[in-house]
């Protein structure tokens, strides 16, 4: 569904991202996984349009999305912090990307309705965003996103400022949508248990490199090399 062909991103005089080509296929849940300032995070803007490549090619269904601005590839977005409108009550949080693309006021209501279900936030709808815990606010940003149905969904370590507890509680809410909806997910995160968890495949980063790409037995048991090898190693 989408294929990255070697991709690279400069910054200045700085490679973040070095020749990276792989492909995502549909209904996927892919992992970026690596270390602190490998370039999870700016393949994941890259891959959203939210930042143009230097060079290489990005493809999305057989088409050339290289130059599409984030508007037009219209992925679904979740970031660390929630960057939920504060002023806004939970439903109308949800509610709008679906105003932004003026759809009907009930067809918006229904979708809203739907969404607060599917996420678990039954009771909440008229809440503002403080008056909900870190994880019920992870899940406003979930269905958010979700809304207008994305094909593919974006996920910049979603859960990394919830506690461990419910952490684990967001990670099988996440499993349990992707497996529902079929909806393409990219996840990026440095947790290396998160990542083989939950991925149907993990790609592994260092130093703007690709160092592997696989499902997360194959990276797991045959690390391509020392770095991805230490780097999976290393759970505790
Ligand atoms: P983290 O887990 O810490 O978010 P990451 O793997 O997501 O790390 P990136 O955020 O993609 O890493 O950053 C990769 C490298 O690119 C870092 O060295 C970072 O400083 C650099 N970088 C990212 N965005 C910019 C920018 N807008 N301008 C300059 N350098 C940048």
């Amino acid at each position: 569904q989408i294929e990255a062909c070697s991709v690279t991103k400069t910054f200045g005089k700085f490679a973040a991202l070095r020749d990276i080509s792989l492909t995502i296929a549909e209904g996927e849940f892919l992992s970026l996984l690596g270390p602190s300032g490998s370039g999870k995070t700016t393949f994941l803007t890259l891959l959203g349009g939210y930042e143009a490549v230097t060079s290489g090619q990005l493809l999305f269904e057989g088409q050339d999305m290289t130059g599409w601005s984030a508007k037009e590839r219209a992925f679904g977005m979740v970031f660390q912090g929630y960057a939920l409108f504060p002023h806004l009550t939970v439903a109308e949080n949800i509610a709008f990307p679906l105003k932004v693309q003026k759809r009907s006021k009930a067809r918006i209501d229904a979708r809203v309705a739907e969404m607060i279900e599917l996420v678990g936030l039954a009771g909440h709808a008229h809440k503002k965003p403080s008056a909900l815990s870190g994880g019920q606010q992870q899940r406003v940003a979930l269905a958010r996103a979700l809304a207008y149905e994305p094909k593919v969904l974006l996920l910049d370590e979603p859960f990394s400022a919830l506690d461990k507890n419910l952490r684990g509680q967001m990670q099988e809410e996440l499993r349990r949508l992707h497996r529902d909806l079929g909806t393409t997910f990219v996840f990026v995160t440095h947790d290396q248990e998160e990542a083989l968890a939950l991925s149907t495949r993990i790609a592994i980063f260092n130093h703007g490199h690709l160092q592997q790409i696989g499902t997360p037995d194959e990276v797991y048991e045959r690390p391509a090399n020392r770095f991805t090898a230490e780097f999976l190693g290393d759970i505790n």
